[in-house]
C-alpha cells in the first residue's frame, strides 16, 4: 500500500510497527511466501524491490499418498522471498523514499487518536489484528476452529525436484506437506511446510521445543510418511538455515467487512487483519496485494472529494467476489475432496492439460473456485484465467 500511494507522488505515508528493519531481518520466519504472477506484477508495477536471485517456481508436482502423480507447469513463474528478507529490504527503501516510521505498536485506545492526525488510516496488522472493531462479513464463509496446524521450516541439505517448483505431498486424512525452494538472506533454502489435520499422525510438532527438535521431527516424517523427499535429502546437511527459521501457528478463518467509523472517522482494513484463511492454497500475500490495490483504486477513484463511506463500500464491493473464491476454495481444501475433484487429479496423471489447469489454480484462485464449485463447466471451459 505504501508504495501505491508513494507512485502518485501525492501522499505522505507513516507507517506504525513494532519492529524496526533490522529486529524482522534477524526474527522468526513469517510464512512461506509464495508469490504468483499478478503480485509480482503488481511488485514491478509499484517499483517495489526486484529479486534477481530468486529461484523461479515453474510447476506444482503433486503427489497423492507418497505416489508422485503430475507437475503442472504454472503459465508465468512465481517465487518465494523470506519475508524477513523482503520486509527488511522494502522498509528500509521506503525509508530512503522519505516515508515515516514509527516503531511501536498501534493499540485500539491509540487508534481513536490517530484518525484525527491523519487523513486516513489503514489497519495491516495481520493475523494478530485487526486493532479497529470491523464487523465480521456474515455473508462469507467461517471456519472458526482451525483445521490443520501448520509447522514450517527452511532447510539446508535437500535437492530440488525438476522442474523446480512447489510439491504439494497430499496424505489423505492426514494432510499435507509442501515444499518449496524459496531465497532467504543466507541463500537458497528449502522451505518444508507440514499441514497436518489436528490430532493425526503428522500433528507431532508440539514436541518440538527448540530447533534441533524441529530438524529431528521433519526428518523422522519425511522418513515415514514422504520417502520421495527423504531420497533427496542429504542427512549430514539437513539443518534449518538458522535458529529462528521455524515456526509453529494454526490459522483461523474469518473475513471482515473492511471498514468501521472510529471517533467519527473512516479505518479501512486490509490484508491478513480482515482477510484471514489457513494458508492451504498459499493466498494471504496474494490476496492483501491484490486488497491494496482495489484500495488503491478506490481511494483515486474519488480523490477529488473527501473519502467516505461510499469510497470504502466501493472497495469492499469490488474486492468481494475475488476473496469470496480464494476463502471458498481455500477451505475446500482443508475438507476431504469432492469427488469430481478427485477425478481431475486422478486425470492430471495421463493428461497434461489437466496436471497444468490445476497448478493454475494457485495462480488464479477464481479458476480454481470454478473447478471446485462449478464442476459442470470443466470440460467445456478449457482455458486459464490471466
Ligand atoms: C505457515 C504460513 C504459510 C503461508 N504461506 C503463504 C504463501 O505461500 N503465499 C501467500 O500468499 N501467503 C502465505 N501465507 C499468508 C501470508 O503470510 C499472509 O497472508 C501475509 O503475510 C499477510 O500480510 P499482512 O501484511 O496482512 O500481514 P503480516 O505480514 O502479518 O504483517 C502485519 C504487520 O503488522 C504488524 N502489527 C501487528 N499488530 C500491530 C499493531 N497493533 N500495531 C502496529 N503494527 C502491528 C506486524 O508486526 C507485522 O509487521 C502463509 C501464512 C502462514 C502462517
Amino acid at each position: 500500500m505504501a508504495y501505491q500511494l508513494l507512485t502518485t507522488h501525492q501522499f505522505d505515508v507513516t507507517i506504525f510497527t513494532p519492529q524496526s528493519a533490522d529486529e524482522v531481518r534477524t526474527g522468526r520466519i513469517r510464512s512461506t511466501q509464495v508469490h504468483f504472477s499478478s503480485t509480482i506484477a503488481r511488485e514491478r508495477l509499484y517499483r517495489m524491490p526486484t529479486w534477481p536471485n530468486a529461484q523461479e517456481l515453474t510447476s506444482v508436482h503433486v503427489s497423492v499418498g507418497g505416489e508422485t502423480f503430475f507437475a503442472g507447469s504454472l503459465d508465468k513463474p512465481a517465487y518465494s522471498i523470506d519475508q524477513r528478507l523482503y520486509f527488511s529490504e522494502c522498509m528500509a527503501d521506503l525509508q530512503r523514499q522519505g516515508v515515516h516510521f514509527v516503531y511501536a505498536k498501534v493499540s485500539s485506545e491509540q487508534l481513536s487518536g490517530m484518525v484525527e492526525s491523519f487523513d486516513l488510516v489503514v489497519d495491516c496488522t495481520g493475523r494478530s489484528g485487526p486493532v479497529a472493531p470491523f464487523p465480521l462479513d456474515s455473508s462469507m464463509p467461517k471456519i472458526a476452529t482451525p483445521l490443520r496446524k501448520c509447522s514450517v521450516g527452511y532447510f539446508l541439505g535437500v535437492e530440488n525436484a525438476k522442474p523446480v517448483g512447489i510439491l504439494a505431498h497430499i496424505l489423505p486424512g492426514e494432510g499435507e506437506l509442501f515444499e518449496i525452494p524459496a531465497l532467504t538472506e543466507v541463500g537458497p533454502v528449502t522451505i518444508l511446510f507440514v499441514e497436518a489435520v489436528p490430532g493425526g499422525q503428522l500433528d507431532v510438532f508440539h514436541r518440538a521445543h527448540h530447533a534441533q527438535d524441529f530438524c529431528s521431527i521433519m526428518l523422522d516424517i519425511t522418513e515415514s510418511f514422504f520417502p520421495e523427499i527423504r531420497n533427496r535429502l542429504t542427512r549430514e546437511q539437513f539443518s534449518l538455515c538458522d535458529d529462528h527459521a521455524y515456526l509453529r501457528v494454526a490459522v483461523r478463518s474469518e473475513v471482515h467487512i473492511p471498514y468501521c467509523e472510529v471517533n467519527g472517522r473512516f479505518v479501512v482494513g486490509c490484508g491478513d487483519s480482515v482477510v484471514l484463511n489457513d494458508p492451504i492454497t498459499g493466498q494471504g500475500d496474494n490476496t492483501a496485494s491484490y486488497l491494496t490495490e482495489q484500495l488503491f483504486c478506490a481511494l483515486l477513484d474519488d480523490a477529488s472529494r473527501e473519502w467516505d463511506e461510499t469510497t470504502f463500500q466501493s472497495y469492499w464491493e469490488k474486492s468481494k467476489p475475488y476473496v469470496n473464491h480464494v476463502v471458498s476454495w481455500s477451505h475446500a481444501m482443508l475438507r476431504p475432496l469432492p469427488e469430481h475433484i478427485l477425478g481431475m487429479i486422478m486425470e492430471g496423471r495421463t493428461n497434461q492439460a489437466v496436471a497444468d489447469r490445476i497448478a493454475n489454480w494457485f495462480r488464479t484462485p477464481s479458476s480454481a473456485y470454478n473447478d471446485f464449485f462449478y464442476k459442470d463447466e470443466i470440460h467445456e471451459n478449457g482455458g486459464h484465467e490471466q
